[in-house]
């Protein structure tokens, strides 16, 4: 078996309480290979994550990374990730270690059979019943009522060629949604179950609006059927509109029974409505994708100049910066 160069990459938002035995965890695995590096992602943390990771990169030529300017979210996090790996394969982590990080071997071992991208899917996950309940039931709903191909269960605990993923990212298909934009641009790619385990220290970052509003991101950003559908009850509301008009007018349906008829053809115009903004919410970020989806305050690697903060085409940490402008 062929010992393929790999970028470990950690997104890591308020980590401070995991980072460090992520790290020791992380960097213990991969160095059974033998052209590898770390590259944390600090995605605006406010709790001495960043220092940390400075830390370990004072110490360890292995490890780069990537500190935003603000909280970006994981999908941007993971997009620089991929951006700035330099090994032809990327893991990507957890920094709460979840996913165990020996996990990663047989990932390694499943894609050198002949795939672009290995998901891990999670046996007996360990979060709370609602975020199992909620994950199985939008990616059903995606995958069987929608038409949308996606790797059922899978999480961000993976294995990608890393040239796919930038594509993946860089398609920005309206919505960053990498598991849905993998099989859509013909990435080869299968899932693995892996063990799982309970968050230890520090929070998890996903509250019900969040995974309500990623959930949405999927379906509008990858299906047209609900404006079909509810484009199709529109007019079913239309034409019991005017037979109840009918009947009413012929003295057959007293004000009550019109009245209540109204109230659910409002109801169902209100969905409707609600349904075409985010379409049009859609649109807005296509139009948008000139904009970057990140901005890069500090890292100890070269950064595109549009891509950070202060624009200089380094690489560049903080106090650089300060002294070169005084
Ligand atoms: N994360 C991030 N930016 C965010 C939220 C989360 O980089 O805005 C990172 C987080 O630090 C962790 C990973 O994404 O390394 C997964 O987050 P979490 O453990 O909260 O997700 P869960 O395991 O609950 O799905
Ligand atoms: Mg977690």
């Amino acid at each position: 078996m062929p010992r393929p160069g790999i970028t470990a990459m950690i997104p890591c938002y308020n980590e401070a309480d995991c980072v460090e035995r992520a790290y020791r965890e992380i960097r213990s695995e991969l160095v059974s290979y033998d052209d590898v590096e770390l590259l944390f992602i600090d995605d605006g943390s406010t709790d001495g994550t960043l220092e940390a990771i400075k830390g370990f990169a004072a110490e360890d030529p292995l490890v780069k990374y990537i500190s935003f300017a603000r909280n970006f979210g994981l999908e941007a996090a993971f997009s620089a990730g991929f951006k700035y790996a330099s090994k032809p394969w990327t893991v990507q982590f957890d920094a709460d270690l979840q996913s165990p990080p020996h996990e990663m071997h047989r990932l390694v071992q499943k894609v050198l059979e002949g795939y672009d991208v290995v998901f891990a899917v999670r046996e007996d996950r360990r979060d709370p019943w609602y975020r199992r309940l909620g994950t199985r039931g939008h990616q059903m709903i995606a995958s069987r009522w929608l038409g949308i191909e996606l790797p059922l269960g899978a999480s961000v605990f993976r294995i990608v060629r890393t040239s796919v993923a930038r594509k993946v990212v860089d398609s920005r298909l309206s919505t960053p949604y990498f598991i849905a934009t993998a099989p859509l641009l013909g990435a080869r790619y299968t899932t693995l179950p892996t063990s799982h385990r309970p968050r230890v220290d520090g929070q998890g970052k996903w509250n019900l609006r969040k995974l309500f509003g990623h959930a949405l991101e999927l379906f509008v950003g990858f299906s047209f059927r609900p404006l079909v559908w509810l484009n199709g009850l529109a007019a079913a509301m239309v034409t019991a509109g005017i037979v109840i008009l009918g009947l009413a007018s012929a003295g057959r349906l007293g004000p009550a029974e019109v009245a209540a008829a109204s109230l659910v053809t409002g109801l169902v115009t209100l969905t409707l409505l609600a349904v075409a903004a985010r379409y049009l919410v859609r649109v807005m970020r296509v139009q948008a994708i000139g904009v970057p989806r990140y901005q890069i305050r500090e890292a100890n690697i070269p950064i595109r100049a549009d891509e950070a903060l202060y624009g200089h085409e380094t690489p560049y940490a903080i106090a650089d910066i300060w002294e070169n402008a005084s």
